[in-house]
């Protein structure tokens, strides 16, 4: 049975609303969990974009099982507020973007691990609405949108995400953007229709000139 998602706690206005993803866009996640995994003998080598297969033991270089992948990720998610900090200039921009949007975070993550992450979204003043489901996020989106006649922006590392919000919310606008440099050089094309953005400042530029064009309508 798929999990029940309450969006109880979510208070959403008639302003634009922007829906963003967490790990590798507001909280760095390669970084600090290549970190863990070399305080605990491991490494993540970044040979192609992903993880499994990249997760190696550091003694003989010999890539871990998936089984062993999926424990070293869930002790990581529990230890998350002792190694994850913001993305570069994430805090200000979400803050500067909240003074005229409604900003909602999506987190892939399993919900048994949201009260430790909505500590640490706290302690980095990021005080917006949290959702943590392992359901697809385009049905989430479309849910939040509830056929209100505003601008929506949904924000994700994750092409699969990206494409499961175009084809469930279809004038959303999607950015794509990732923390770490590494890795998103070896990321796939976003292709058609999803915007691409460098860094915090130019994922704004894009979000504003969204919210501008919504605003002629
Ligand atoms: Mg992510």
């Amino acid at each position: 049975m798929s999990e029940i998602l309450t969006l109880d706690h979510v208070t959403l206005t008639d302003r634009p609303l922007i829906v963003c993803d967490i790990d590798e866009v507001v909280l760095e996640f390669l970084t600090p969990f290549r970190n863990f995994l070399r305080s605990s003998g491991h490494d993540l080598l970044a040979r192609s974009f992903r993880l499994h297969g990249n997760i190696v033991l550091r003694a003989d270089g010999v890539a871990v099982e998936k089984a062993a992948v999926d424990n070293l990720l869930e002790e990581f998610f529990t230890l998350q507020d002792k190694w994850q900090t913001p993305a570069t200039l994430a805090v200000e921009t979400l803050e500067s973007l909240a003074e005229d949007a409604d900003l909602v975070f999506l987190t892939a993550m399993p919900p048994r691990h949201a009260v430790v992450r909505r500590t640490l979204l706290d302690h980095h003043r990021l005080h917006y609405p949290l959702l943590a489901t392992e359901e697809p996020k385009g049905p989430v989106v479309k849910q939040l949108q509830d056929a209100r006649d505003v601008p929506v922006v949904f924000i994700d590392d994750i092409l699969r995400n990206l494409h499961s919000v175009r084809s469930h919310a279809p004038d959303c606008l999607l950015v794509n953007i990732m923390a770490n440099a590494e890795f998103r050089a070896m990321a796939p094309e976003p292709g058609e229709g999803i915007a691409s953005a460098e860094d915090w400042p130019h994922a704004a530029r894009i979000i504003r000139s969204h919210f501008a064009r919504g605003n002629d309508r």
